[in-house]
């Protein structure tokens, strides 16, 4: 089955910053992973060009709106080459296909009674798009915003959600790691458990920037829902039908869960389509202690700067590593750079550099396969140990957990710098002899070369590099938890990764 790994479709309001950075990066590597071990994969990425906000936000820039979000979806499309994230398709919500596919899902439901015409009365934030329930507001004031939200009471056409909440809920009961990590799941659970629920509003009046309720052009289909599907737009572009979202990763921020973890699962529901794989939430970057906002300069840094500043394999490494996926977390220049520096520079490429020196120097590069039996005690104590951690690095990139990769990886580069430094292969002929050298750097070879594939999601370009001095290529490559000794083949001994100052 072709699993179709996504971020969120973006939202063209603005520029590109650290948080939609992260949320790519995240799925790229979810996506690189799953090729590495030889799946059918194709990652999706968008932008969400539709709504009312995206209308006055061009407004306010005197130009005309579909310029304004052809400008920020080439802003969107130029960030990705920058940050090595390969999308297969994306996707974009003024699309033809896409607006003909929303229609049609309209269609579908209003037919079925789902959606039905009706009013709602609520209090409405107009950069959230979205209405709040009053427990939600802090004061009168968004959530997200804190600025007063408005009282809007309209027409519009409403999604009977209430209709499918015991569906849902026994759908997430019996699927109890739908959404990783777990405690988002609880929370829906409990939020299904607790009562009926409202009816949805779909539609807008009053906003001409989006995609017309069939049979009824007063009204404009809900931007969510607009959003939402270009999903499956995406996955009937890349050649499969709807029903292959069965086979979808979500990777999303938790300021977005209820529209995927409630909404979403909803309407899949109501059109008789399968649920997603899996849900994966993440939390929010701050700044050197300052939240992402378009109003502070200083947050607001096109992450395509930090890629420069930092490399882009050590801004993907350096955003895995400082922290869990669903923590909120300070992005601090220094620390990043520190850390960048501790574990590719020094602690891999490092390593892999003299342990390269070393094999062409004394070996002419060449050193013939030997088997586990064949070499001493401590060559077999290192394997065997390293073996068990490689296989936690692939449970743990099974399971998401992308901080547990970076620190099990650690653990790994740790051990065979300790080996390496006690076994001093550099003292050849100087009371080390040849047998114990060449043992040596056959096996710190071989599993630098599993190191370096088990590295290749996060950083692509520094695997690439490594694995080629061995004679590996990294498109063809499959990564699997034992270890295979090869016979070593080194063509080179070059600096992988220059220290960041
Ligand atoms: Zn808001």
């Amino acid at each position: 089955m072709t699993t179709f790994i996504t971020t969120p479709i973006f939202y063209a309001s603005g520029d590109p910053h650290t948080g939609h950075a992260y949320s790519g990066i995240i799925a790229d590597i979810v996506h690189r992973f799953r090729q590495l071990c030889g799946e059918e994969t194709i990652l999706i990425t968008g932008t969400d060009e539709h709504g009312q906000k995206i209308a006055a936000t061009a407004q306010a820039h005197n130009t005309d709106v579909a310029t304004f979000v052809e400008d920020k979806a080439a802003d969107f499309a130029a960030l990705w080459p920058q940050l090595a994230v390969q999308p297969d398709v994306i996707i974009r919500t003024t699309q033809t296909e896409h607006k003909a596919h929303v229609s049609k899902v309209w269609q579908t439901l209003a037919g079925k009674g789902d959606i039905y015409p009706g009013t709602y009365a609520g209090q409405y934030c107009v950069a959230c798009e979205q209405y709040y329930p009053a427990r939600e507001l802090d004061g009168d004031c968004c959530p997200v915003h804190k600025k007063p939200v408005t009282t809007v009471e309209e027409a519009s056409y409403l999604f009977r959600l209430e209709h499918y909440r015991q569906r849902l809920l026994d759908y997430y009961q019996s699927h109890p790691s739908l959404i990783t990590p777990s405690h988002f799941q609880d929370a829906i659970i409990e939020q299904l458990k607790s009562g009926p629920l409202e009816s949805l509003s779909v539609s807008r009046v009053n906003n001409a920037w989006g995609i017309r309720v069939p049979n009824d052009s007063n009204h404009t289909i809900y931007v969510w829902i607009d959003a939402l599907f270009s999903y499956i737009t995406a996955i009937q572009l890349s050649g499969h039908n709807s029903a292959a979202i069965a086979g979808a990763v979500h990777v999303l921020g938790k300021d977005i869960l209820k529209f995927h973890a409630l909404y979403w699962p909803a309407f899949l529901l109501a059109l008789g389509l399968p649920l997603p794989e899996k849900l994966v939430v993440h939390g929010w970057w701050t700044i050197e202690g300052e939240k992402i906002a378009k109003s502070n300069p200083a947050t607001a840094v096109n992450p395509g700067v930090f890629s420069e500043q930092l490399t882009a394999d050590g801004l993907r490494y350096a955003l895995v590593r400082q922290k869990p996926l669903s923590r909120d977390g300070n992005l601090a220049l220094d620390e990043l750079k520190a850390a960048i520096n501790a574990d590719l520079a020094n602690n891999l490429a490092n390593l892999v550099k003299r342990n390269n020196t070393l094999v062409l120097k004394h070996f002419q590069g060449e050193l013939a396969a030997t088997t586990k039996n064949q070499l001493d005690d401590e060559c077999g104590q290192l394997l065997a140990s390293c073996g068990q951690q490689i296989e936690q690095v692939i449970r743990a990139y099974r399971q998401y957990e992308l901080y547990q990769v970076t620190l099990t990886l650690k653990q790994i580069l740790d051990q065979l710098n300790t080996f390496f430094h006690q076994r001093a292969p550099w003292l050849l002929g100087k009371g080390q002899d040849e047998q114990h050298v060449a043992s040596t750097c056959f096996v710190v070879s071989n599993l630098l070369r599993h190191v370096a594939l088990c590295y290749a999601p996060i950083t692509p370009q520094l695997a690439v590099n490594i694995l080629a001095e061995q004679g590996v290529d990294l498109t063809t490559a499959v990564l699997r938890s034992d270890i295979e000794l090869h016979s070593v083949s080194i063509n080179g001994a070059g600096s992988h990764f220059q220290r960041l100052h």
